[in-house]
């Protein structure tokens, strides 16, 4: 039975890896903190090999960000007027975040003002019960960390049954399995996941699973989004069967057809509260025992190449994690932490003017989504072979294709035999029009079976199921692009498919 520490989260360390227990400090690390904490006001030292800030080869950082004055839709009219707000890093005057400190090496958390910065920002936000921060250099960074922390060769973690593979690759290498969980377009079916942890023989596969790897809002591939119910179900199996959950949350603020928000208030206070209201409660904020490790990216809010994010999770794992970042890629780029600094601060956007951007950003997505849906109506529902379902947030729809309408469709009732085992040809139709779409349309869209994880008989239900590969029928969109290439898009899809049913 897990025991309740005095600071009220629960002691999860059993689920560590033996990686992640046998690794030590950093003694340079350590040595750092012992030394910021020497009470010698006039200390010399002469310890590290840090290059003295007299000789960072920068002056000042110049950035030109849109200017979120505009309260009722900043990203339009930045586009429209291109009225840029200019915000400063300096070497020796005053900012948020100094680039004489920025550039020295510090601890992994990240550098003080930013982890700071990033830390109020959460607990504004997601106001988790006790959690700390840690810079990463995005999640793909974060999870690869979190994935070592937790597996090792033999055992089993749970995903989506269509997962990102960017992701689930990772750990594969290193004898780590992976156990789809059934899904429907509202995400993971929680009667599933407990099914699953029902059925587990651990004669036969080894120790049950203990880790739920998921992206809860506007999941990629399926653009699926885990109501507020099936968050509480999902959270209270995770502790009955006690499982870590790796929150995965990169399209959270992308969430549309939320009621509108009052952006005309001057009141940033009231500002926030209004935005606030509309986001989904997340895993992390009713994380009680500490079991939720969330990581958040500004990838898909700022750019993919800023290459920064964060983890935020239980003290134990925290340590843990630095343990692991200070020994291999040390916290992120100064750049970076210096801008986002510098961006939340009294200098920049602050917090409000971040949350007036990510609610405008979010119109703006919208906007791309009704514009696919509309074309899709248009050019593709009239051919009959393929539909889509609206998603809640995200960047994907999930286009299901009517294979058995295909005139080489192939079903094989097999009886017997083990239940994983494909009885149709769906994916062989499937790798085919994705072939031709590109090849003889020039549109290209991601076959559901890059993301399919590969079933076994042991942890599928025997009677009524049908294998995943005759489900693997879904091609995935992005509405990222331009109006220009969503449409064409559409257009290139509605005629490909004609001409793929109708050979
Ligand atoms: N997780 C998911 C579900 C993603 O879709 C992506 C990016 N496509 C990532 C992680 C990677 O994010 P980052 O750029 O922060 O590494």
């Amino acid at each position: 039975d897990n025991v309740t520490s005095n600071n009220g989260v629960i002691d999860l360390s059993h689920h560590l890896s033996d990686e992640a227990r046998n690794r030590l400090a950093n003694p340079l690390k350590d040595i750092m903190r012992v030394i910021s904490e020497c009470p010698v006001t006039d200390l010399i030292t002469m310890a590290n090999g840090d290059p003295h800030h007299s000789l960072y080869p920068f002056q000042q950082i110049m950035y030109g960000l849109p200017s979120v004055q505009d309260p009722s839709d900043p990203v339009t009219s930045w586009n429209n007027s291109g009225r840029t707000q200019m915000i400063h890093s300096y070497r020796d005057q005053e900012c948020a975040l100094p680039i004489r400190n920025a550039f020295q090496y510090s601890r992994a958390a990240g550098l003080v003002q930013c982890k700071d910065a990033i830390t109020d920002f959460t607990n504004l936000i997601f106001a988790p019960p006790n959690h700390h921060v840690m810079l990463t250099f995005g999640n793909s960074d974060g999870l690869t960390k979190v994935f070592r922390l937790f597996g090792q060769k033999g055992d089993h973690f749970l995903t989506d049954e269509f997962s990102f593979p960017g992701m689930t690759n990772c750990p594969l290498a290193y004898g780590v399995k992976w156990v789809g969980v059934k899904m429907d377009s509202g995400g993971i079916i929680p009667e599933e996941l407990e099914k699953v942890l029902i059925r587990w023989d651990e004669a036969k596969l080894g120790r049950r699973p203990r880790l739920l790897y998921t992206v809860p809002v506007g999941q990629n591939p399926t653009g699926s989004t885990l109501s507020v119910d099936r968050r509480k179900k999902i959270y209270a199996i995770a502790q009955t069967w006690d499982l870590i959950i790796a929150e995965d949350d990169p399209y959270y603020f992308l969430r549309y057809d939320v009621p509108q928000t009052n952006c005309a208030s001057a009141d940033p206070d009231e500002f926030i509260k209004n935005f606030t209201s509309t986001l989904i409660p997340t895993f992390l904020s009713m994380d009680v025992d500490g079991r939720v490790i969330r990581l958040d990216t500004f990838s898909k809010v700022l750019a993919p190449g800023m290459r920064l994010g964060w983890i935020t999770s239980n003290k134990l794992f925290h340590l843990k994690l630095g343990e692991y970042t200070d020994s291999s890629t040390q916290p992120p780029h100064a750049f970076g932490q210096m801008f986002v600094t510098e961006m939340l601060s009294e200098h920049g956007w602050k917090i409000e003017g971040f949350c007036r951007w990510l609610r405008s950003l979010r119109l703006e997505y919208q906007n791309r989504l009704d514009l696919l849906l509309d074309v899709f109506q248009r050019e593709v529902e009239p051919t009959g072979y393929a539909s889509v379902k609206r998603p809640e947030a995200g960047m994907f729809v999930w286009i299901e294709v009517f294979f058995e309408k295909h005139p080489r469709f192939v079903h094989e009732r097999c009886s017997g035999g083990s239940p994983v085992v494909a009885r149709t040809n769906t994916e062989c139709l499937l790798k085919e029009l994705f072939e031709r779409l590109m090849n003889t349309q020039g549109v290209v869209f991601l076959p559901a079976s890059t993301f399919a994880i590969p079933e076994n008989a042991l942890w599928v239900e025997s009677d009524g199921h049908v294998p995943l590969s005759d489900r693997t029928r879904f091609l995935r969109a992005a509405f990222a692009g331009t109006e220009d290439m969503i449409e064409k898009g559409m257009i290139r899809l509605g005629k490909g498919l004609r001409e793929f049913f109708q050979e």
